[in-house]
Protein backbone atom coordinates (compact mmCIF):
# COMPACT_ATOMS: atom_id res chain seq x y z
CA UNK A 1 0.00 0.00 0.00
CA UNK A 2 1.65 3.18 -1.13
CA UNK A 3 1.81 5.82 1.37
CA UNK A 4 -0.90 9.19 0.13
CA UNK A 5 -0.25 12.09 1.50
CA UNK A 6 -3.45 14.49 2.09
CA UNK A 7 -3.63 18.52 2.89
CA UNK A 8 -6.16 18.83 4.86
CA UNK A 9 -7.45 22.47 5.57
CA UNK A 10 -9.91 23.43 8.61
CA UNK A 11 -10.50 26.55 10.85
CA UNK A 12 -10.04 24.29 13.94
CA UNK A 13 -8.74 20.85 15.31
CA UNK A 14 -8.92 19.89 18.85
CA UNK A 15 -6.78 20.13 20.91
CA UNK A 16 -5.82 23.17 19.54
CA UNK A 17 -9.35 25.00 18.86
CA UNK A 18 -12.67 23.75 18.73
CA UNK A 19 -16.05 25.19 18.50
CA UNK A 20 -18.05 22.02 18.05
CA UNK A 21 -17.50 18.81 16.25
CA UNK A 22 -15.40 20.26 12.93
CA UNK A 23 -12.38 20.74 16.00
CA UNK A 24 -13.49 16.95 17.00
CA UNK A 25 -12.99 15.33 13.46
CA UNK A 26 -9.89 17.46 12.46
CA UNK A 27 -8.03 16.40 15.56
CA UNK A 28 -8.96 13.10 14.91
CA UNK A 29 -8.70 12.04 11.64
CA UNK A 30 -5.00 11.95 11.00
CA UNK A 31 -4.13 9.28 13.09
CA UNK A 32 -6.90 6.74 11.97
CA UNK A 33 -5.75 7.64 8.55
CA UNK A 34 -2.36 7.08 9.38
CA UNK A 35 -3.63 3.48 10.24
CA UNK A 36 -4.46 3.65 6.34
CA UNK A 37 -1.17 4.52 5.03
CA UNK A 38 -2.30 7.79 4.86
CA UNK A 39 -0.34 10.94 5.53
CA UNK A 40 -1.84 14.03 6.85
CA UNK A 41 -0.38 17.57 7.02
CA UNK A 42 -3.25 20.06 9.03
CA UNK A 43 -3.30 23.50 7.84
CA UNK A 44 -4.80 25.54 10.15
CA UNK A 45 -4.83 29.78 10.63
CA UNK A 46 -2.44 31.13 13.13
CA UNK A 47 -4.51 31.87 16.27
CA UNK A 48 -2.90 32.81 19.30
CA UNK A 49 -3.40 29.21 20.73
CA UNK A 50 -1.95 26.85 17.82
CA UNK A 51 1.34 29.00 17.55
CA UNK A 52 1.61 28.96 21.25
CA UNK A 53 1.41 24.86 20.88
CA UNK A 54 3.77 24.80 17.82
CA UNK A 55 6.82 23.28 18.17
CA UNK A 56 10.13 22.62 15.62
CA UNK A 57 8.51 25.86 13.68
CA UNK A 58 10.27 26.31 10.14
CA UNK A 59 9.25 28.87 7.54
CA UNK A 60 8.41 27.09 4.55
CA UNK A 61 6.89 29.61 2.72
CA UNK A 62 6.52 33.76 2.25
CA UNK A 63 4.37 36.49 1.36
CA UNK A 64 5.12 39.84 1.46
CA UNK A 65 1.37 40.93 1.29
CA UNK A 66 -1.58 38.54 2.12
CA UNK A 67 -4.63 40.19 2.55
CA UNK A 68 -3.57 42.72 3.89
CA UNK A 69 0.34 42.51 5.06
CA UNK A 70 3.20 40.18 5.35
CA UNK A 71 2.44 36.28 6.61
CA UNK A 72 4.94 33.52 6.41
CA UNK A 73 3.69 29.66 6.81
CA UNK A 74 5.42 27.70 9.12
CA UNK A 75 5.55 24.31 9.19
CA UNK A 76 6.27 21.95 12.74
CA UNK A 77 4.14 19.72 14.97
CA UNK A 78 1.09 20.79 17.04
CA UNK A 79 -1.20 19.19 19.36
CA UNK A 80 -0.02 15.77 18.07
CA UNK A 81 -0.53 16.81 14.41
CA UNK A 82 2.45 17.52 11.70
CA UNK A 83 0.59 21.02 11.00
CA UNK A 84 1.37 24.01 8.69
CA UNK A 85 -0.17 27.55 10.20
CA UNK A 86 -0.44 30.55 8.50
CA UNK A 87 0.81 33.38 10.57
CA UNK A 88 -0.65 36.14 9.65
CA UNK A 89 -1.32 38.28 12.97
CA UNK A 90 -3.20 41.24 11.51
CA UNK A 91 -5.92 38.20 10.34
CA UNK A 92 -5.82 35.80 13.41
CA UNK A 93 -4.14 37.75 16.45
CA UNK A 94 -7.27 38.51 18.45
CA UNK A 95 -9.10 36.92 21.30
CA UNK A 96 -12.20 35.36 21.73
CA UNK A 97 -13.73 32.93 19.23
CA UNK A 98 -12.50 31.61 15.53
CA UNK A 99 -15.24 33.40 13.96
CA UNK A 100 -16.98 35.73 15.95
CA UNK A 101 -16.18 38.67 18.23
CA UNK A 102 -16.84 39.29 21.90
CA UNK A 103 -20.21 40.68 21.30
CA UNK A 104 -21.07 37.44 18.89
CA UNK A 105 -21.02 39.19 15.76
CA UNK A 106 -19.20 37.90 12.97
CA UNK A 107 -15.73 39.19 12.58
CA UNK A 108 -15.89 42.10 9.97
CA UNK A 109 -12.66 40.43 8.14
CA UNK A 110 -13.87 37.20 8.04
CA UNK A 111 -13.94 37.06 4.07
CA UNK A 112 -10.58 38.12 4.44
CA UNK A 113 -9.40 36.05 6.79
CA UNK A 114 -10.64 32.47 5.33
CA UNK A 115 -9.73 33.78 2.34
CA UNK A 116 -6.21 34.24 3.15
CA UNK A 117 -6.28 30.42 4.22
CA UNK A 118 -7.44 29.20 1.19
CA UNK A 119 -4.95 30.95 -0.90
CA UNK A 120 -1.90 29.84 1.58
CA UNK A 121 -3.60 26.48 1.03
CA UNK A 122 -3.27 26.67 -2.68
CA UNK A 123 0.08 27.41 -2.73
CA UNK A 124 1.07 24.94 -0.20
CA UNK A 125 -0.84 22.05 -2.98
CA UNK A 126 1.22 23.74 -5.78
CA UNK A 127 4.07 22.99 -4.27
CA UNK A 128 5.54 25.84 -3.00
CA UNK A 129 6.56 24.81 0.79
CA UNK A 130 9.67 21.92 0.06
CA UNK A 131 8.82 18.83 1.98
CA UNK A 132 4.44 19.34 1.07
CA UNK A 133 3.74 17.86 -2.30
CA UNK A 134 -0.11 16.31 -0.93
CA UNK A 135 -2.00 13.91 -3.60
CA UNK A 136 -5.18 15.25 -1.97
CA UNK A 137 -6.50 18.93 -0.69
CA UNK A 138 -9.23 17.91 2.35
CA UNK A 139 -11.04 21.25 2.63
CA UNK A 140 -13.51 21.39 5.87
CA UNK A 141 -16.33 23.57 5.62
CA UNK A 142 -16.67 27.12 4.22
CA UNK A 143 -13.78 28.77 5.70
CA UNK A 144 -11.31 25.88 3.87
CA UNK A 145 -13.46 25.78 0.82
CA UNK A 146 -11.67 28.88 -1.24
CA UNK A 147 -8.44 26.27 -1.44
CA UNK A 148 -10.52 24.61 -4.48
CA UNK A 149 -11.69 27.65 -5.68
CA UNK A 150 -8.12 28.60 -6.50
CA UNK A 151 -7.12 25.36 -7.50
CA UNK A 152 -9.72 24.83 -10.25
CA UNK A 153 -9.06 28.22 -11.50
CA UNK A 154 -5.29 28.92 -11.30
CA UNK A 155 -2.07 27.23 -13.11
CA UNK A 156 0.40 24.74 -12.11
CA UNK A 157 0.27 21.49 -9.73
CA UNK A 158 -3.38 20.15 -8.93
CA UNK A 159 -3.71 17.87 -6.83
CA UNK A 160 -7.37 15.93 -6.44
CA UNK A 161 -9.74 18.00 -4.40
CA UNK A 162 -12.62 17.07 -1.76
CA UNK A 163 -15.14 19.15 -0.09
CA UNK A 164 -16.44 18.05 3.44
CA UNK A 165 -19.49 19.41 4.46
CA UNK A 166 -19.82 19.53 8.57
CA UNK A 167 -23.25 21.72 8.58
CA UNK A 168 -24.65 23.40 5.25
CA UNK A 169 -26.56 26.04 7.84
CA UNK A 170 -22.80 27.43 7.66
CA UNK A 171 -22.08 29.23 3.76
CA UNK A 172 -19.59 31.76 4.12
CA UNK A 173 -21.38 34.39 1.96
CA UNK A 174 -20.12 37.94 1.12
CA UNK A 175 -20.40 40.91 -1.63
CA UNK A 176 -19.26 40.25 -4.93
CA UNK A 177 -16.98 43.26 -5.01
CA UNK A 178 -14.46 40.85 -3.38
CA UNK A 179 -13.97 38.75 -6.43
CA UNK A 180 -10.50 40.66 -6.88
CA UNK A 181 -9.42 40.32 -3.74
CA UNK A 182 -9.44 37.02 -3.83
CA UNK A 183 -7.20 36.48 -7.13
CA UNK A 184 -10.15 35.14 -9.19
CA UNK A 185 -10.48 35.63 -12.69
CA UNK A 186 -13.73 37.31 -13.64
CA UNK A 187 -15.35 34.18 -15.45
CA UNK A 188 -15.18 32.70 -11.60
CA UNK A 189 -18.34 34.93 -11.13
CA UNK A 190 -20.57 32.40 -12.48
CA UNK A 191 -23.33 29.89 -11.73
CA UNK A 192 -21.12 26.92 -12.09
CA UNK A 193 -18.32 28.93 -10.00
CA UNK A 194 -18.29 30.90 -6.79
CA UNK A 195 -21.22 33.03 -7.67
CA UNK A 196 -24.20 32.07 -4.92
CA UNK A 197 -27.17 33.95 -5.34
CA UNK A 198 -25.42 37.08 -6.67
CA UNK A 199 -23.09 36.79 -4.03
CA UNK A 200 -19.96 35.21 -3.60
CA UNK A 201 -20.76 31.90 -1.90
CA UNK A 202 -17.34 30.30 -0.01
CA UNK A 203 -18.84 26.86 0.58
CA UNK A 204 -20.86 26.82 -2.53
CA UNK A 205 -17.72 27.17 -4.68
CA UNK A 206 -15.82 24.30 -3.21
CA UNK A 207 -19.25 22.25 -3.70
CA UNK A 208 -19.49 23.41 -7.70
CA UNK A 209 -15.60 22.75 -8.01
CA UNK A 210 -14.48 19.58 -6.02
CA UNK A 211 -13.80 16.30 -7.57
CA UNK A 212 -15.37 14.64 -4.73
CA UNK A 213 -18.20 15.83 -1.71
CA UNK A 214 -18.33 14.31 1.46
CA UNK A 215 -20.62 14.44 4.35
CA UNK A 216 -20.54 13.28 7.54
CA UNK A 217 -23.42 10.66 7.62
CA UNK A 218 -25.27 8.93 4.46
CA UNK A 219 -28.58 9.88 5.81
CA UNK A 220 -27.70 13.93 6.23
CA UNK A 221 -25.93 12.84 2.57
CA UNK A 222 -29.52 12.15 0.98
CA UNK A 223 -31.17 14.63 3.05
CA UNK A 224 -29.49 18.06 1.76
CA UNK A 225 -30.36 16.99 -1.63
CA UNK A 226 -34.13 17.97 -1.01
CA UNK A 227 -35.18 21.69 -0.17
CA UNK A 228 -36.00 21.04 3.84
CA UNK A 229 -32.34 20.88 4.47
CA UNK A 230 -30.88 22.09 1.15
CA UNK A 231 -30.31 25.72 2.54
CA UNK A 232 -30.31 27.01 -0.74
CA UNK A 233 -27.56 24.51 -2.06
CA UNK A 234 -30.05 21.69 -2.86
CA UNK A 235 -30.19 22.19 -6.25
CA UNK A 236 -26.11 22.46 -6.69
CA UNK A 237 -26.24 19.15 -4.26
CA UNK A 238 -28.97 17.81 -7.05
CA UNK A 239 -26.55 17.88 -9.92
CA UNK A 240 -23.83 17.08 -8.16
CA UNK A 241 -24.92 13.56 -6.70
CA UNK A 242 -22.66 11.36 -8.51
CA UNK A 243 -19.90 12.40 -6.30
CA UNK A 244 -21.46 12.86 -2.74
CA UNK A 245 -21.13 10.51 -0.22
CA UNK A 246 -21.92 10.48 3.46
CA UNK A 247 -19.01 9.09 5.95
CA UNK A 248 -20.27 8.94 9.53
CA UNK A 249 -17.49 10.25 12.07
CA UNK A 250 -16.10 8.39 14.72
CA UNK A 251 -14.95 9.73 18.33
CA UNK A 252 -11.28 9.50 19.88
CA UNK A 253 -11.41 6.68 22.49
CA UNK A 254 -8.78 7.71 23.76
CA UNK A 255 -10.33 11.08 25.02
CA UNK A 256 -13.81 9.58 25.24
CA UNK A 257 -13.11 6.84 27.50
CA UNK A 258 -14.90 5.55 30.83
CA UNK A 259 -12.33 2.95 31.57
CA UNK A 260 -9.29 5.81 32.40
CA UNK A 261 -11.61 8.80 32.21
CA UNK A 262 -9.68 11.41 34.80
CA UNK A 263 -12.94 13.45 35.39
CA UNK A 264 -14.97 10.78 36.32
CA UNK A 265 -15.62 10.33 39.96
CA UNK A 266 -15.41 6.36 39.09
CA UNK A 267 -14.38 4.66 36.14
CA UNK A 268 -16.17 1.79 34.32
CA UNK A 269 -16.52 -0.37 31.25
CA UNK A 270 -19.13 -3.13 30.29
CA UNK A 271 -17.61 -5.04 32.67
CA UNK A 272 -17.88 -3.67 35.64
CA UNK A 273 -21.34 -1.07 35.40
CA UNK A 274 -22.55 -1.30 38.44
CA UNK A 275 -19.51 1.82 39.18
CA UNK A 276 -21.09 3.86 37.04
CA UNK A 277 -24.29 5.14 39.69
CA UNK A 278 -21.24 6.89 41.19
CA UNK A 279 -21.12 9.43 38.93
CA UNK A 280 -24.69 10.13 38.97
CA UNK A 281 -24.71 10.38 42.47
CA UNK A 282 -21.69 13.18 41.92
CA UNK A 283 -23.55 14.53 38.98
CA UNK A 284 -26.21 15.11 41.06
CA UNK A 285 -23.95 16.48 43.44
CA UNK A 286 -22.12 19.02 41.49
CA UNK A 287 -25.14 20.45 39.53
CA UNK A 288 -26.77 20.71 42.58
CA UNK A 289 -30.04 18.03 41.80
CA UNK A 290 -31.85 16.31 44.34
CA UNK A 291 -30.16 12.93 45.34
CA UNK A 292 -33.04 11.01 43.65
CA UNK A 293 -32.18 7.38 42.52
CA UNK A 294 -35.18 6.77 40.98
CA UNK A 295 -35.75 10.06 39.16
CA UNK A 296 -34.73 9.49 34.96
CA UNK A 297 -31.87 11.77 34.77
CA UNK A 298 -31.94 13.14 31.57
CA UNK A 299 -28.42 15.07 30.49
CA UNK A 300 -27.66 17.63 27.41
CA UNK A 301 -24.46 18.81 25.91
CA UNK A 302 -24.96 21.22 23.76
CA UNK A 303 -24.79 24.09 21.44
CA UNK A 304 -28.40 26.36 22.65
CA UNK A 305 -29.71 26.56 19.24
CA UNK A 306 -32.86 26.09 17.25
CA UNK A 307 -31.15 23.67 15.40
CA UNK A 308 -30.36 21.69 18.37
CA UNK A 309 -34.13 21.71 19.55
CA UNK A 310 -33.55 22.81 22.21
CA UNK A 311 -36.12 25.31 22.21
CA UNK A 312 -38.47 22.10 21.92
CA UNK A 313 -36.55 21.15 25.02
CA UNK A 314 -37.79 24.72 26.99
CA UNK A 315 -41.31 23.70 25.59
CA UNK A 316 -41.33 20.11 26.94
CA UNK A 317 -40.16 20.65 30.85
CA UNK A 318 -43.20 20.85 32.09
CA UNK A 319 -43.58 17.67 30.83
CA UNK A 320 -40.71 15.98 31.71
CA UNK A 321 -40.86 16.82 35.26
CA UNK A 322 -44.75 15.18 35.13
CA UNK A 323 -42.75 12.14 34.63
CA UNK A 324 -40.24 12.54 37.19
CA UNK A 325 -37.27 13.36 35.40
CA UNK A 326 -34.48 15.30 36.24
CA UNK A 327 -32.39 17.61 33.74
CA UNK A 328 -28.61 18.29 33.64
CA UNK A 329 -27.41 20.78 30.84
CA UNK A 330 -24.75 22.15 29.68
CA UNK A 331 -24.06 24.23 26.94
CA UNK A 332 -24.25 28.04 25.63
CA UNK A 333 -25.23 29.68 22.50
CA UNK A 334 -28.60 32.19 21.62
CA UNK A 335 -29.94 34.32 24.29
CA UNK A 336 -33.34 33.61 24.39
CA UNK A 337 -32.50 29.74 25.14
CA UNK A 338 -30.29 30.58 27.31
CA UNK A 339 -32.59 32.86 29.12
CA UNK A 340 -35.47 30.05 29.15
CA UNK A 341 -33.69 27.47 30.43
CA UNK A 342 -32.01 29.55 33.56
CA UNK A 343 -34.93 30.56 34.33
CA UNK A 344 -36.93 27.01 34.59
CA UNK A 345 -33.61 26.06 36.73
CA UNK A 346 -34.82 29.20 38.93
CA UNK A 347 -37.99 27.89 38.78
CA UNK A 348 -37.18 23.97 39.63
CA UNK A 349 -34.10 23.85 42.31
CA UNK A 350 -32.83 20.54 42.55
CA UNK A 351 -34.61 19.57 39.40
CA UNK A 352 -33.67 21.18 36.62
CA UNK A 353 -29.83 21.96 36.37
CA UNK A 354 -28.41 24.40 33.89
CA UNK A 355 -24.51 25.16 33.60
CA UNK A 356 -24.10 27.90 30.30
CA UNK A 357 -20.71 28.08 29.14
CA UNK A 358 -18.38 25.37 27.62
CA UNK A 359 -17.12 23.15 30.40
CA UNK A 360 -15.09 19.93 28.36
CA UNK A 361 -14.56 17.76 32.32
CA UNK A 362 -18.31 18.85 32.84
CA UNK A 363 -18.74 17.08 29.55
CA UNK A 364 -17.17 14.43 30.32
CA UNK A 365 -19.10 13.67 33.81
CA UNK A 366 -22.73 14.01 32.28
CA UNK A 367 -22.08 11.03 29.68
CA UNK A 368 -20.69 9.67 32.54
CA UNK A 369 -23.35 10.33 34.84
CA UNK A 370 -26.78 10.38 33.41
CA UNK A 371 -29.21 7.98 32.36
CA UNK A 372 -30.26 9.59 29.20
CA UNK A 373 -28.43 12.03 26.98
CA UNK A 374 -31.05 13.95 24.84
CA UNK A 375 -30.09 15.50 21.75
CA UNK A 376 -33.35 16.70 19.87
CA UNK A 377 -32.11 18.16 16.79
CA UNK A 378 -34.29 19.77 13.69
CA UNK A 379 -31.11 18.73 11.79
CA UNK A 380 -27.93 16.89 12.32
CA UNK A 381 -25.35 16.35 10.37
CA UNK A 382 -23.74 13.72 11.90
CA UNK A 383 -23.66 14.71 15.57
CA UNK A 384 -20.70 13.16 18.29
CA UNK A 385 -22.07 13.93 21.75
CA UNK A 386 -24.87 11.06 20.74
CA UNK A 387 -21.83 8.47 19.86
CA UNK A 388 -20.21 9.54 23.33
CA UNK A 389 -23.38 8.32 25.39
CA UNK A 390 -22.81 5.33 23.34
CA UNK A 391 -19.58 4.62 24.58
CA UNK A 392 -20.31 6.31 28.07
CA UNK A 393 -23.19 3.88 28.76
CA UNK A 394 -25.63 7.09 28.50
CA UNK A 395 -28.83 5.55 26.58
CA UNK A 396 -29.07 8.37 23.38
CA UNK A 397 -32.43 9.51 22.88
CA UNK A 398 -32.76 11.49 19.66
CA UNK A 399 -34.36 13.01 16.81
CA UNK A 400 -34.93 10.56 13.60
CA UNK A 401 -32.53 12.63 11.81
CA UNK A 402 -29.41 13.00 9.91
CA UNK A 403 -26.25 11.01 11.64
CA UNK A 404 -28.66 10.74 14.72
CA UNK A 405 -30.75 8.64 12.78
CA UNK A 406 -27.83 6.48 10.91
CA UNK A 407 -26.09 6.01 14.84
CA UNK A 408 -28.52 4.83 17.42
CA UNK A 409 -31.37 2.01 16.77
CA UNK A 410 -34.31 2.06 18.38
CA UNK A 411 -35.34 -0.03 21.04
CA UNK A 412 -38.46 -0.68 20.73
CA UNK A 413 -40.58 -3.78 21.40
CA UNK A 414 -39.69 -5.82 18.61
CA UNK A 415 -35.70 -4.85 18.42
CA UNK A 416 -35.36 -5.63 22.18
CA UNK A 417 -37.10 -8.74 21.55
CA UNK A 418 -34.55 -9.59 18.78
CA UNK A 419 -31.74 -8.69 20.94
CA UNK A 420 -31.07 -4.67 19.14
CA UNK A 421 -31.65 -1.13 19.99
CA UNK A 422 -29.34 1.34 21.20
CA UNK A 423 -31.02 4.01 22.61
CA UNK A 424 -34.85 5.81 21.90
CA UNK A 425 -35.52 7.51 18.44
CA UNK A 426 -38.18 9.70 18.11
CA UNK A 427 -39.77 12.24 15.55
CA UNK A 428 -37.61 15.24 14.69
CA UNK A 429 -38.98 18.67 15.28
CA UNK A 430 -42.04 17.86 17.38
CA UNK A 431 -42.39 18.61 21.17
CA UNK A 432 -45.15 15.87 21.12
CA UNK A 433 -42.48 13.12 20.01
CA UNK A 434 -39.83 13.99 22.38
CA UNK A 435 -42.04 13.98 25.16
CA UNK A 436 -43.45 10.45 23.98
CA UNK A 437 -39.92 9.13 24.07
CA UNK A 438 -39.07 10.28 27.60
CA UNK A 439 -42.10 8.53 28.69
CA UNK A 440 -41.02 5.62 26.61
CA UNK A 441 -37.54 6.23 28.27
CA UNK A 442 -39.10 6.36 31.30
CA UNK A 443 -41.14 2.90 31.26
CA UNK A 444 -37.86 1.21 29.76
CA UNK A 445 -35.74 2.29 32.94
CA UNK A 446 -38.43 0.59 34.95
CA UNK A 447 -37.11 -2.84 33.14
CA UNK A 448 -33.55 -2.82 34.92
CA UNK A 449 -32.60 -5.46 33.12
CA UNK A 450 -33.81 -4.72 29.43
CA UNK A 451 -32.10 -0.89 30.43
CA UNK A 452 -28.87 -2.96 30.81
CA UNK A 453 -29.04 -4.42 27.53
CA UNK A 454 -29.51 -1.65 26.00
CA UNK A 455 -26.50 0.21 28.28
CA UNK A 456 -24.31 -2.53 27.22
CA UNK A 457 -25.31 -2.82 23.50
CA UNK A 458 -24.65 0.79 23.24
CA UNK A 459 -21.04 0.85 24.87
CA UNK A 460 -20.26 -2.05 22.62
CA UNK A 461 -21.01 0.14 19.53
CA UNK A 462 -18.11 0.41 16.77
CA UNK A 463 -17.59 4.41 17.83
CA UNK A 464 -13.92 4.80 16.76
CA UNK A 465 -12.46 6.23 13.63
CA UNK A 466 -11.32 2.91 12.53
CA UNK A 467 -14.26 2.42 9.83
CA UNK A 468 -15.11 6.00 8.61
CA UNK A 469 -10.56 6.03 8.00
CA UNK A 470 -11.02 3.09 5.56
CA UNK A 471 -13.71 5.41 3.69
CA UNK A 472 -11.93 8.48 3.77
CA UNK A 473 -8.72 5.97 2.68
CA UNK A 474 -10.62 4.66 -0.13
CA UNK A 475 -12.15 7.62 -1.32
CA UNK A 476 -8.57 9.04 -1.27
CA UNK A 477 -6.65 6.25 -3.42
CA UNK A 478 -9.31 6.20 -6.20
CA UNK A 479 -9.66 9.87 -6.55
CA UNK A 480 -5.86 9.95 -6.64
CA UNK A 481 -5.53 7.14 -9.19
CA UNK A 482 -8.29 8.83 -11.34
CA UNK A 483 -6.23 12.05 -11.53
CA UNK A 484 -2.82 10.17 -12.12
CA UNK A 485 -4.67 8.40 -14.38
P1 LIG B 1 -21.91 20.65 16.73
O1 LIG B 1 -23.03 20.84 15.76
O2 LIG B 1 -21.97 21.67 17.83
O3 LIG B 1 -20.57 20.54 16.10
P2 LIG B 1 -21.50 17.88 17.57
O4 LIG B 1 -22.36 16.95 18.35
O5 LIG B 1 -21.06 17.41 16.21
O6 LIG B 1 -22.27 19.27 17.47
O7 LIG B 1 -20.18 18.20 18.39
C1 LIG B 1 -20.21 18.90 19.58
C2 LIG B 1 -18.90 18.68 20.33
O8 LIG B 1 -18.70 19.78 21.22
C3 LIG B 1 -18.91 17.44 21.19
O9 LIG B 1 -17.58 16.99 21.33
C4 LIG B 1 -19.45 17.98 22.54
O10 LIG B 1 -19.06 17.19 23.64
C5 LIG B 1 -18.81 19.34 22.58
N1 LIG B 1 -19.58 20.35 23.31
C6 LIG B 1 -20.71 20.98 22.91
N2 LIG B 1 -21.11 21.88 23.82
C7 LIG B 1 -20.22 21.81 24.84
C8 LIG B 1 -20.08 22.52 26.09
N3 LIG B 1 -20.94 23.46 26.46
N4 LIG B 1 -19.03 22.19 26.86
C9 LIG B 1 -18.15 21.23 26.50
N5 LIG B 1 -18.24 20.54 25.34
C10 LIG B 1 -19.24 20.84 24.52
Amino acid sequence: MSTLSVLAVASEAYPLVKTGGLGDVVGALPAALAHEGIRTTTMLPGYAAVLDALRDATIVHSYDYLQGAPAHVLAGRAGGLDVLVLDAPHLYARSGNPYVAADGTDWPDNAQRFAALGAAAADVARGVAAGCTPDIVHAHDWQAAMAIALLHYGEGRRPGTVMTVHNLAFQGKFAPSLLAELGLPARAFAADGVEYYGDIGYLKAGLALADRITTVSPTYAAEIRAVEHGMGLDGLLRHRRGIVSGILNGIDTAIWNPTRDPHLAATYDNRRLARRPANRVALQHRMKLHADADALLIGVVSRLTWQKGMDLLVESLPALLAHGAQLALLGSGEFGIEEALTAAAQEHPGRVAVEIGYDEPLAHQVQGGVDVLMVPSRFEPCGLTQLCALRYGAVPLVARVGGLADTIVDANEMALASGAGTGLVCEAGSAGALQAAVERAVALRRDATAWRQVQLRGMKTDVTWARPARHYAALFRTLAAERAG
